[in-house]
This record gives structure tokens, C-alpha cells and sequence, in this order.
């Protein structure tokens, strides 16, 4: 890198600078592109790669400043992050994703800090700090510390390698916020005075230690909400360290997942009906009862395969709902074969996809475009979606539950009441295909299940649709 920065002519400042200037231009193109084209399923994967493209031009332009003196450390640094980084993204289930997220902001968070501890050091050293950077270094370690804590807690949460519940205590929320205001009032003092190594390395102490006590009162499987919020985090944290080491590029980028990760986290917070507040204070997530309700005693009617393959072979309009078990069966190839076939017997065939279906955003977005499912086939916006199931033959729920809960329209003593749902039940038959009486998410019971135009194909996702096929196209041949 030090020949071709030489070789390529970089030698004066002026031409290297101006160099870098444009690929950082050009990485910050790339990003806005990339989250442009991430806006919808059909163009996620050209967005990530754009994305990708993005960082590759950052890189490129750091690595041609000319202040690096030597190659040696960046070159070690890379190998080992790739070597690490490669298999464990390849390997990564898509259910794991939002811990692997997780784990990968913690890394992200530990670089922003350090380079603010080491800018710290290196400017008091040198009397070079003023008001205006110390401010910049104390927010970048704020929200740095905060997020590698954080991160790590929520990564443990969801890898059960602690409780996965919410951990709560007697007047948790008074001791956040007095650890908050202790943090921020630090924070000021070292703008006021930035010398005051004390106030800085508080600030980074407090913030490490508000991380856990901010992440502990959330149960794990309202982690990725909390998760978007840290990455928001993480993104204030590069765009303050842009700000205190004068690197546009960062401030850019920083500000971008600053924005993202925060719309995301109140997109996310709004589609399973929690407030907003309760994701930075209390108990989010709390497991709420799974006591069945009196005088609800009845039985699930039951369809076998062969029944159900007749139906869909005749039906006119299907409405497929996909959810969380899909996504672990990892059905969604056997689906779209069930599709063509229904389609090729004349049939429409159409997926509602619900916001926060699976257990990340867009999580079956992803699943289905993996499968190639048509971006036109998928109706992702729920009222459009029961417009559609109010008119369709048949609705078959493949592993989902929360998402298809009348609860969350009827009673209000229901953790999910209010969320928007899909209605399967205005379809003349709905069938759900599942493994067994298996609660969903929230752990609350489904009514859905009971209701007299509700068959039950009782198995595991993937052998079920499977099974489906076999039978339809048994049925083709038979004519
Ligand atoms: P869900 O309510 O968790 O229900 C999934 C159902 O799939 C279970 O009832 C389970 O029943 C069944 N299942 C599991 N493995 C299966 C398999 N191999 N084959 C067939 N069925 C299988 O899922 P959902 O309806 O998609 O709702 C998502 C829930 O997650 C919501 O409550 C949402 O708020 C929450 N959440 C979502 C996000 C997000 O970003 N998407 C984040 C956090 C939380 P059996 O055990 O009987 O098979």
C-alpha cells in the first residue's frame, strides 16, 4: 500500500488529500445508494452491495492518508478481522442474525472508543484540546462505551448465555437515571474543562456501566429493537469521532446509521405495539402470563395432508402468512414449489408478510426473496393484506402465531392487543401448519387455532409443505 500510495504519485499531501476527499465522497454515495435500494426487498441485495462498495472506497481513501507511517499493524488488523469475520458471516443462521449483529456492533463500538481514549491522550499530550474536540471525544466515548456493553449484554440475552428474561430491580429506572445524569454532568465538565483526565475517563467508566444496567430490565426477544437502538448508538459514536479526528467520510456514515438505526428502532417498537420509552427505560419485554383463559377449552379441528392438497389444487386464491417457523424450518423453497403448483392449476397465490414476523425486521422479506418469490407476490402492508385474505378461498399460516392473533384485536388484557395482525379468518378456511401446540413469541394462547373454519396440519414446516406437493402432484397425475 506504502508503493502504490508512493508509486501512484501521492507524495504531495495536496494531491493524496484530494485524492481521498473523492473516494470519500464516492463511499458516502455508495451508502446512500446502499440504503436507498435496502428500502425494498427486490433491490436488498444490490443495496448491501453497494454498501459493501461503499466501505471498499473508504478504506481504499484511509488507507492513502499520509499520515500512516507504516502498514504493518493495519495489514495484521485486517487479516485477523477478515479471518474471524468471513466464517463467522457465512456460517451465521438467518435465525442467529440478530445476535450476530449484536456481537458485530460490540466490535464496532470498542474501535470508536478506543480511537477517542487514544485521541485524548494523544492531544492533552501534545496541548492540542480544546472545548470543541474534548466535547466531540466525550461523545464519541459516551455513546462508544455505552454500545459496547450494551451490545454484549444483548448478545449474551439472545444466545441464552445468560437469562434471556428481563432482570429487574427496586428502583432501577432512579439508579439509570442518576448513573445517566452523573455521565452527562461529567460530560460537561470535561467540555468546560477539557484537561480533566477524571471527567473523561468517568464518562467512559459510567457509559460502560450504563450499557448493562440499561440492557438488563429487556427480555431477549425484544432485543432487536434494542439492538437497532444501539446501532443507532454506535453511528453517533463514528460520527463523533469523524468530528474529533476531521474525517468527513465517518460523519457521514455515522450520521447515516445514526438515523437508520433510530427510524428502525421506532418502526420496530410501533409494528409489536410498544412504547418507545420502554425500550430505554423499564421493562421491556417483560414475559407476560401464559395462563389459559377459562371456558376456552376447545380442541383444534384437525386436516390431513391429502385433504388439504385436494382443496389447494382447486382453490381460486391463496393467501400464504409466513412466520418465525418458517423461517427455522427453513421452508421457504418447498413454499414456492406449493406455489407454482397452485399457480399452474389456475390458482393466484399471494404471501402477507408481516412487519415483524420472524424475529428480526424483515426477517421473512429476506426468507422469501432467498426462496425467489416475486417481490410483486408480497403484501407487506397489513391492511392491504386483509383486504386480500377477506376475499381468498383458502389462508394457510406456515409457522406464524402472534402475527394471526385475534387477541390483538378483541382483548385488552392481551400483551398483544393493539399490534396490527393479519385476519386469516375472513378467508372461507384457514390452515395453519405447525409442529404441535407450541406457543408463539409472546407466549400468550391463539384462538385462532379453535375457530371452526381453522384446520390444524400438525408438523414441522418444511416435511408439511412437503408432504403438500407430494400430494398435489400425486393428484396431477392421477387425472
Ligand atoms: P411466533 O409468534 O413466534 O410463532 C412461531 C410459531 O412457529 C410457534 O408457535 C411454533 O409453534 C411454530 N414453529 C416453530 N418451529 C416450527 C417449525 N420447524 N415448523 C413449523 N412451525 C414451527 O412467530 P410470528 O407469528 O412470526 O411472530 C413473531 C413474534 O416475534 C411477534 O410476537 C413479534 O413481536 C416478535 N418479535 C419480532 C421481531 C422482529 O423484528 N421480527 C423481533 C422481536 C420479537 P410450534 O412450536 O407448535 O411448532
Amino acid at each position: 500500500m506504502f508503493l502504490l500510495r508512493e508509486s501512484l504519485g501521492f507524495g504531495s499531501e495536496a494531491v493524496a488529500t484530494t485524492i481521498m476527499q473523492a473516494t470519500y465522497l464516492a463511499a458516502s454515495v455508495m451508502f446512500i445508494l446502499g440504503l436507498k435500494s435496502l428500502t425494498r426487498a427486490d433491490s436488498a441485495r444490490r443495496g448491501m452491495q453497494q454498501a459493501a462498495l461503499g466501505m471498499f472506497f473508504a478504506v481504499i481513501g484511509t488507507m492513502l492518508n499520509q499520515h500512516i507511517l507504516t502498514y504493518q499493524w493495519i495489514m495484521i488488523g485486517l487479516v485477523v478481522g477478515a479471518a474471524v469475520g468471513y466464517p463467522m458471516a457465512m456460517k451465521v443462521a438467518m435465525t442467529s442474525m440478530p445476535q450476530f449483529i449484536a456481537f458485530s456492533h460490540a466490535f464496532g463500538a470498542i474501535a470508536a472508543t478506543l480511537v477517542g481514549v487514544v485521541e485524548y491522550r494523544e492531544l492533552t499530550r501534545e496541548g492540542a484540546l480544546t472545548s470543541g474536540l474534548a466535547g466531540a471525544l466525550g461523545f464519541e466515548v459516551l455513546f462508544g462505551a455505552l454500545t459496547v456493553t450494551g451490545s454484549f449484554m444483548a448478545f449474551g440475552k439472545l444466545q441464552e448465555l445468560i437469562t434471556g428474561r428481563p432482570i429487574t430491580f427496586k428502583g432501577q429506572n432512579a439508579v439509570n437515571l442518576l448513573l445517566m445524569a452523573v455521565a452527562f454532568g461529567s460530560f460537561g465538565y470535561l467540555i468546560y474543562n477539557p484537561m480533566a483526565a477524571w471527567a473523561f475517563y468517568g464518562v467512559v467508566g459510567l457509559a460502560l456501566f450504563l450499557g448493562i444496567s440499561m440492557v438488563l430490565p429487556i427480555g431477549g426477544g425484544d432485543m432487536p429493537v434494542v439492538i437497532s437502538l444501539l446501532n443507532s448508538y454506535a453511528g453517533l459514536a463514528a460520527a463523533a469521532t469523524g468530528f474529533a479526528i476531521g474525517n468527513n467520510v465517518l460523519i457521514i456514515a455515522g450520521a447515516l446509521e445514526g438515523a437508520g438505526g433510530f427510524i428502525l428502532s421506532v418502526m420496530m417498537s410501533k409494528a409489536m405495539n410498544r412504547s418507545f420509552g420502554n425500550v430505554i427505560f423499564g421493562a421491556f419485554g417483560s414475559a407476560p402470563s401464559a395462563a389459559k383463559k377459562i371456558g376456552e377449552a376447545k380442541e383444534p379441528k384437525t386436516i390431513t395432508a391429502e385433504d388439504a392438497a385436494t382443496q389447494l389444487a382447486y382453490a381460486g386464491s391463496v393467501v400464504i402468512i409466513p412466520g418465525y417457523g418458517m423461517a427455522v424450518a427453513q421452508a421457504q423453497h418447498v413454499c414456492r414449489e406449493l406455489h407454482e403448483l397452485i399457480e399452474a392449476q389456475g390458482g393466484s397465490v399471494k404471501y402477507a408478510i408481516h412487519p415483524v414476523a420472524g424475529r428480526m425486521p424483515g426477517h421473512l422479506n429476506v426468507i422469501m426473496a432467498e426462496a425467489g418469490i416475486d417481490y410483486g407476490a408480497l403484501l407487506t402492508d397489513v391492511d392491504d393484506a386483509n383486504r386480500v385474505l377477506g376475499s381468498a378461498d383458502i389462508a394457510i399460516v406456515i409457522g406464524g402465531n402472534d402475527i394471526v392473533n385475534p387477541d390483538a384485536d378483541e382483548d385488552k388484557s392481551s400483551p398483544l392487543y393493539g399490534m396490527p395482525i393479519f385476519r386469516p379468518w375472513t378467508s372461507k378456511v384457514t390452515y395453519v401448519i405447525k409442529r404441535g401446540k407450541g406457543v408463539g413469541f409472546s407466549g400468550v394462547e391463539n384462538p385462532l387455532f379453535t375457530l371452526d373454519t381453522t384446520r390444524m396440519l400438525y408438523g414441522d414446516a418444511k416435511n408439511a409443505l412437503g408432504t403438500l406437493v407430494k400430494e398435489i402432484k400425486a393428484l396431477n397425475e392421477g387425472h
